[in-house]
């Protein structure tokens, strides 16, 4: 099964992606997690794209495509995966169709996980996140066992660069001009669905699986 988690940055794609990959046994493969990886690691890519990542812009369709076209031909990925912020342009869902054709392959399911801009600033207010294992919480909706400590690894969470809210309008406002356009792409080609994300996040995994099957 290959899926695509299409939404505005903080509207739960990641939270999904997480529950969907344990579920259905494929890679969840996330740009920004790689990004910061990329980052955390001092790599050549993580440099030029903090440079974009700390003004909310988008890294360079360049700099994103290659890397996700090779990380889905790994043997990890034949079964199929979910993809979490990727493709955010035309472009690259341009380069992510071409790349699967040469294989004889098509994507299965976008999923739009629909949240208004209203409740995105206080999503990514209080998103909180481990730059050590990547996991995710927030302050108020699904937070960590004891604060300021993640769950999973122990290592202390954070509020990221990018989630503060000068700029969290500049992202919000690159989704509308440059990501939302996916929606009519996939709708265009029958494979999108529509989930409401407002609702508490098991009530949205439940209707994401009412899609997928079980
Ligand atoms: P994205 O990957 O789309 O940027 P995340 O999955 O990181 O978004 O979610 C953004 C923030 O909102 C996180 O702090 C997460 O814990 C929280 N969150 C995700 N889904 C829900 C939901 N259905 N209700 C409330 N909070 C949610
Ligand atoms: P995310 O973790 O998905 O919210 O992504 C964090 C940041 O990484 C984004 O604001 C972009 O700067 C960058 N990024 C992640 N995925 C992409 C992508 N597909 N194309 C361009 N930039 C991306």
């Amino acid at each position: 099964m290959k899926i695509i988690m299409l939404g505005a940055p903080g509207a739960g794609k990641g939270t999904q992606a997480k529950q969907i990959a344990a579920k259905y046994q494929i890679p969840h493969i996330s740009t920004g997690d790689i990004f910061r990886a990329n980052i955390k690691n001092g790599t050549e890519l993580g440099k030029k794209a903090k440079t974009y990542m700390d003004q909310g812009a988008l890294v360079p369709d360049e700099l994103t495509c290659d890397l996700v076209m090779d990380r889905i031909q790994q043997d990890d990925c034949k079964n199929g995966f979910v993809l979490d912020g990727f493709p955010r342009t035309i472009p690259q869902a341009q380069a992510l169709d071409a790349a699967l054709k040469k294989i004889s392959q098509t994507m299965d399911f976008a999923i739009d996980v629909d949240v208004p801009d209203e409740n995105i600033v206080n999503r990514m207010g209080g998103r909180r996140a481990c730059l050590n294992c990547g996991a995710t919480y927030h302050i108020e909706f699904n937070p960590t066992k004891t604060e300021g400590k993640c769950d999973v690894c122990g290592n202390e969470t954070v509020l990221r660069d990018d989630d503060k809210p000068e700029t969290v309008q500049k992202r919000l406002s690159v989704y509308h001009e440059q990501t939302q356009p996916l929606i009519d792409y996939y709708k265009n080609q029958g494979i999108l669905k529509s989930v409401d994300g407002t609702k508490p996040m098991d009530d949205v995994f439940t209707d994401i699986v009412a899609i997928l099957g079980e």
